[in-house]
């Protein structure tokens, strides 16, 4: 029965556009508040897709949420980073609703939470209702909103998914009312020569286009002259009504001489190939220059299903004679578009600017599996961590080694293997794997130690060394000092810190019984709720533990009065 619902709206989909697709007015807002958006679906994050889109919240927190449609808790996830306090509610038309970076959640569901919280005594839960254990119906507060988790400003992140297969879907595709006049924005046109020996404006190089606005709004690039089989690339955002903000435009259609080339568009996706964001932009651009461009044309090692028509992987042909014209439609949901013309003569020319030569000693063949000897730590790239073949630029050292740089992306992660055994079995307990960034400073990589050998998994790519960490966490009281009466406090919250390998664990007890602590990495704070009731009695012994990756403790004993 189930089965056959979902094979009929399947086969609704099939022969409908975007929009129709998906239930149009069935949902109601998961805010009061007109949409206004900090980010769209499809958004270029770094190494993902944004699977939502984030509603301002006035830059504030606390926002009652409400279900978008009748419908069951499924899922429940508390974490200190991603998405935060996030919850999942699946309706019967086959969509689940997600609400991210909460403060809170509604009364019943918080209770359920806390619940749950104290048995495992920790605050990073994650769980799985029964269907219909926890139910919601339309409209009904199930949460406030917050900025909880990697979320750099209060805001709800808040998706669409389709239940049965998991993809995030376009929640701009449910009839949801975003004032949205504006075209996208055109920063910036690219051309790529793909072939060998192919040239655009006598360079072999990747090369930034000029274009101008014509009077109809729409850009004219200047004249491209070119050989071989070329590709372009553009930089855009989109920007709504309401908002400054500059979000992600929803497709990119090119067309050569009236023939679609490529076409892709973000209705949805899933979550297995978002990484492969990093072949859609180019990845070595955004790493010189922190701008995200998009290629029109589908390398070879990109496995994104993003594209609706694509005709010679969007490659254009570029014979000697002949003259081609591409457009390319830049467009949001609403469907204002942006076109840019770009006219190209096909013409034998000279090589003036040539491919910067990238040689180095050590060449990575991304199919295969590769291992380096780098002295103080060898590393293993299993098969595949590459998209393509490369020269490698490797440093060898006794203490740090450097392993290229960022400009190349890895898709899975690779192994750093350092040798410890020149220190003292006392420091190497306090020591680790470090990456450094450009500044040098270091960041911990989770570090596993086995007889003779420190190891890391990562796919960051750059500077890594060997750090020791001696210091312990600090602990700092907050909002109250030794002995107080806090009788009228309705929360503790101290600051919790460490210097370099970073915070671990952390745990605390009020006269002896386990407490919450709700940890904000962000701030650097921990927080206990009075409303939890923990004891009744008068004289209160709080009592803070925090450890850090390398295993240095600290514990802080406070007293104070409460009645
Ligand atoms: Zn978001």
């Amino acid at each position: 029965m189930r089965c056959n619902f979902f094979l009929a709206i399947f086969l609704i989909a099939l022969q409908l556009p975007a929009q129709k697709k998906y239930p149009q007015d069935t949902f109601r807002p998961p805010l009061e508040i007109p949409l206004v958006l900090a980010g769209t679906f499809g958004e270029l994050r770094s190494n993902h897709f944004h699977s939502g889109m984030d509603i301002k919240t006035q830059q504030r927190e606390g926002l009652p949420v409400f279900a978008i449609g009748d419908g069951t808790v499924t899922r429940i996830k508390v974490s200190h980073w991603g998405y935060g306090k996030a919850l999942y509610i699946a309706h019967p038309n086959g969509y689940t609703s997600v609400y991210a970076h909460l403060k809170k959640f509604g009364p019943e569901i918080e209770e359920y939470v806390k619940k749950a919280q104290y048995e495992k005594q920790s605050y990073e839960v994650e769980m799985f209702p029964d269907y219909g254990e926890l139910k919601v119906t339309q409209g009904g507060t199930i949460a406030y909103s917050g900025n909880t988790g990697s979320s750099a400003g209060p805001h709800l992140h808040f998706e669409i998914r389709n239940s049965v297969n998991g993809k995030p879907t376009n929640p701009l595709l449910y009839g949801y009312e975003v004032r949205d006049a504006t075209d996208p924005t055109l920063l910036g046109l690219y051309g790529y020569p793909l072939s060998e020996g192919a040239l655009i404006n006598q360079s072999a190089d990747k090369i930034q286009l000029n274009y101008t606005r014509q009077s109809d709004g729409s850009y004219l690039a200047d004249k491209v002259t070119a050989i071989g089989t070329i590709g372009f690339g553009i930089n855009s955002f989109d920007r709504l009504d309401m908002a400054a903000n500059k979000n992600g435009v929803y497709a990119i259609k090119q067309t050569v001489n009236g023939r679609v080339y490529s076409e892709f568009d973000f209705d949805s996706f899933s979550f297995g190939e978002t990484r492969y964001i990093n072949t859609l932009i180019d990845y070595a651009h955004f790493y010189d220059h922190r701008q995200k461009i998009q290629k029109c044309f589908k390398e070879p090692y990109n496995h994104l299903n993003i594209y609706e028509s694509l005709y010679n992987d969007g490659k254009i042909k570029v014979e000697e004679g002949v003259s081609y014209n591409t457009e390319l439609l830049i467009s949001d949901v609403a469907g204002n578009t942006t076109k840019l013309i770009i006219p190209i003569d096909g013409k034998k020319q000279e090589e003036k600017i040539s491919k910067i030569d990238k040689t180095t000693e050590n060449f990575v063949i991304a199919d295969k599996p590769n291992n380096f000897d780098l002295g103080a730590a060898k590393v293993y790239f299993p098969a595949s961590t590459f998209y393509e073949d490369f020269f490698i630029n490797l440093e060898k050292g006794s203490d740090t080694i450097t392993i290229h740089d960022n400009s190349v992306a890895a898709h899975r992660n690779f192994t750093i293997s350092f040798d410890p055994s020149k220190y003292s079995a006392e420091d190497r307990k306090q020591m680790f794997i470090a990456h450094l960034d450009s500044k040098s400073r270091s960041s911990y990589s989770k570090t596993y130690k086995r007889d003779g050998s420190f190891t890391t998994r990562t796919r960051t790519l750059g500077t890594y060394t060997l750090v020791k960490d001696s210091i312990a966490p600090e602990i700092k009281p907050k909002n109250f000092k030794e002995k107080q009466w806090l009788s009228n406090y309705s929360y503790l919250s101290l600051a919790i810190s460490d210097d370099l390998s970073g915070i671990d664990t952390y745990s605390a007890t009020l006269n002896g019984k386990w407490i919450l602590m709700e940890y904000e990495p962000k701030t650097n704070t921990i927080t206990y709720d009075f409303e939890d009731n923990i004891s009744n009695e008068t004289e209160c012994e709080l009592k803070v533990t925090v450890t850090d990756n390398v295993g240095n403790s600290t514990t802080f004993v406070g007293n104070f009065f409460r009645k």
